[in-house]
């Protein structure tokens, strides 16, 4: 990926604002100006002039990303902005952001500006751990996954011509393990910044030098909610406006950045760090063993206190109150961390100034981590401390992430801008408003989607399914995915609510389909989309990450199928405690906690059907709650107005028509 955006002349300006340079962008590109389009533009410039939060629903096919970015961009060359932040939840969108619609409204801009994209920390390759692997030089990093295995040296070459030292550039070694990605990068909180001796040569500096060199920087929301946490750090350069697209995802990355877990991976991260620091001399390796047995206490205290389901799985169960055996183990960890601290600060006669930087970094990371762990101690009443299985962790969760966004994102004067295909529930912004803490005076606008869903989807929701909590659901699933798989001749993207479910009917029904069957897993999501596309006649079975991260044009996806409708699992803690809360403060729990989700969810996977004005197809949603259930009327009120039909048949043929199987 390139970074920063290369520079470009600009065309000419013949526009004035940003609807004039929309129109530029828009005719420049060949395309055609779109009503959504345009309200969007109007939208933001508005927002911008007056200061005002602004929510932006747009459908699928709007083009709001060109929308947006030419009203940012107007308002930066008339010099009424310094500089904007985006920031995205799929690194899919920041990829089109970056190479395909800021080079686009940027050329039309008249004048040469600057856009960057920063990543965390853990996407850059940090120079002080390679460097210090290198002086092991014991082949650590001969990893390489199922491929030719990748020493140290392709990595050291590959560091000395990188720009940029991302993981994600084009010329990464192809066949680096993940795995041994986390031997040369650091956390945020080991790095030891300007005390390091490769800070001036340190990539992920570069990359924060160059944000603060740009007018537009492009980030994900992950790195924007640690900016509002850790506001003295300044992750981010300073800004005037904030537009946080794929906004349906705030409240998850919101109160995953705003909550505090500790479980028994840290501290085996922890030792596997000093281990490696220690290998040379070989000693103080007591420490080492001391910190892995604290993390297998840790694993243990953790796997008695959860209850398990009626197969034996353990599940997640909220922790009011910390059992005698966590309490101690947490403490002898405390302890552990603090001796392995002092040890490193006796040790001062480190033979190499990169020992000395290894030192630092492991002191910095028990010192955050020993923080992090006083954090489960004694949880305020307005967060939720509870178990988590995948993985072992002790949690303190916000139970809403409405009060620090209002504090941290919505109080100060940045203009914030929420846009997303799916923010209103049941053609209301307000649950959402509520849910993210957007102050009452905001505004909020609706672009409906240039594409005729009458005309070009069909929405099956067929007759007769079973209850989907019993026995026969998933056997009537596969064998009615079979006939609609069959009708389309392929071309189905199968959207399911659990992996299990996902797994099982693609290991019925792969040999029996007549087409090529992926499955989520089996390659990296991009290039199982792409190997997807690229055979028109195949399927692809997959479950959450794709209801939202798939952009397949044309006649490969003519069917999306959907299992059932995404409900949270029920009893989850941080669940349960966002159903008291909302109880407490009279609204109703299910209404106000657990459908808004399900909505937006449900929106997005419909959403992969059509994605351009000649794609047609049909979605079945096989759940038959969406025709039973009282709050039905609010989920479909949040769907695309599709033509419907209810009967198998029916859909069969249609689908036979729309595909030219029946030909
Ligand atoms: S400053 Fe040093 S420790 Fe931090 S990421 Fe850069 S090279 Fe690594």
């Amino acid at each position: 990926m390139a970074d920063p955006l290369p520079s470009r002349a600009p065309a000419r300006a013949e526009w004035t604002n940003a609807e004039g340079l929309l129109r530029q962008v828009v005719r420049a590109t060949h395309g055609e100006a779109r009503e959504g389009q345009q309200l969007v533009t109007a939208a933001v410039d508005r927002a911008l002039i007056e200061h005002t939060h602004l929510l932006v629903e747009a459908g699928p096919g709007v083009g709001k990303s060109r929308a947006y970015l030419s009203a940012l961009v107007s308002h930066l060359v008339h010099g009424d902005l310094k500089r904007v932040v985006i920031a995205t939840y799929t690194t899919a969108l920041q990829d089109q952001l970056i190479h395909h619609d800021l080079p686009a409204v940027l050329a039309q801009a008249g004048t040469p500006l600057r856009a960057a994209l920063l990543k965390g920390r853990g996407n850059y390759l940090c120079r002080a751990r390679l460097q210090g692997q290198v002086q092991r030089g014991d082949g650590l990093l001969q990893l390489g996954g199922g491929g030719a295995p990748v020493g140290l040296r392709e990595l050291v070459t590959w560091a000395d011509r990188t720009p940029t030292g991302d993981r994600s550039a084009p010329d990464f070694p192809p066949a680096f393990d993940p795995e041994g990605w986390g031997q040369v990068t650091v956390l945020p909180e080991e790095c030891t910044g300007s005390k390091c001796s490769f800070h001036d040569r340190c990539f992920a500096e570069q990359a924060r030098e160059r944000a603060a060199d740009a007018q537009i920087v492009v980030v994900n929301i992950s790195l924007l909610m640690m900016h509002l946490l850790l506001a003295e750090a300044g992750l981010l350069p300073e800004h005037d406006a904030v537009v946080i697209d794929e906004a349906h995802k705030l409240r998850d990355v919101a109160t995953e950045a705003f909550g505090h877990k500790v479980g028994p991976r840290r501290l085996h991260l922890i030792g596997g760090r000093l281990s490696h620091f220690l290998s040379r001399g070989g000693q103080d390796h007591q420490l080492v063993s001391a910190i892995h047995a604290e993390a297998e206490a840790l694993e243990r205290a953790i796997l008695d206190r959860l209850p398990t389901d009626r197969a034996g799985n353990p599940i997640p169960t909220a922790l009011p109150e910390l059992t005698p055996a966590l309490a101690r183990v947490l403490h002898r960890a405390d302890s552990t961390l603090e001796a392995v601290a002092d040890r490193l600060r006796q040790i001062a006669d480190y033979e190499e100034p990169h020992q000395a930087d290894a030192a630092d970094r492991i002191r910095k990371l028990i010192t955050a981590s020993r923080r992090l762990m006083g954090t489960v101690w004694d949880p305020d009443d307005t967060s939720v401390r509870w178990l988590q299985v995948m993985p072992l962790e002790v949690c303190v969760t916000p139970v809403s992430p409405a009060r620090d966004l209002r504090a941290r994102l919505f109080n100060g004067t940045t203009t914030v801008i929420l846009t997303s295909a799916t923010l209103r529930i049941g053609g209301n912004f307000g649950p959402v408003a509520r849910m993210l803490g957007v102050p009452q005076e905001h505004e909020a606008v609706v672009a409906p989607s240039p594409f005729d869903y009458p005309r070009q989807a069909v929405l099956f929701l067929p007759r007769g399914m079973p209850d989907p909590r019993s026995g026969e659901y998933a056997s009537e699933v596969q064998r009615m995915l079979t006939t609609l798989i069959r009708a389309a001749g392929g071309r189905t993207l199968a959207l399911f609510t659990s992996i299990s479910a996902m797994r099982e009917a693609h290991e019925a029904l792969r040999g029996r389909l007549g087409v090529m069957a992926y499955c989520q897993g089996e390659l990296p999501q991009q290039r199982l989309i792409e190997a997807f596309r690229d055979d028109e006649r195949s399927c692809l079975f997959a479950t959450m990450g794709y209801w939202q991260g798939v952009d397949v044009a044309g006649s490969s996806l003519s069917l999306v199928v959907i299992d059932k409708l995404p409900f949270e699992p029920p009893g989850h803690p941080v669940t349960e405690a966002r159903q008291r809360l909302a109880e407490a403060s009279g609204h109703n729990a299910f209404q106000s906690v657990s459908l808004p989700p399900v909505a937006m969810t449900l929106t997005q996977g419909v959403g992969r059907l059509i994605r351009s004005t000649t794609d047609t197809g049909m979605v079945a949603i096989l759940d038959p709650r969406l025709s039973t259930a009282r709050y039905r009327h609010l989920l479909l009120k949040g769907l695309p107005p599709m033509t419907r039909v209810h009967d198998l048949d029916v859909a069969v043929a249609k689908l036979k028509e729309m595909t030219g199987t029946s030909r």
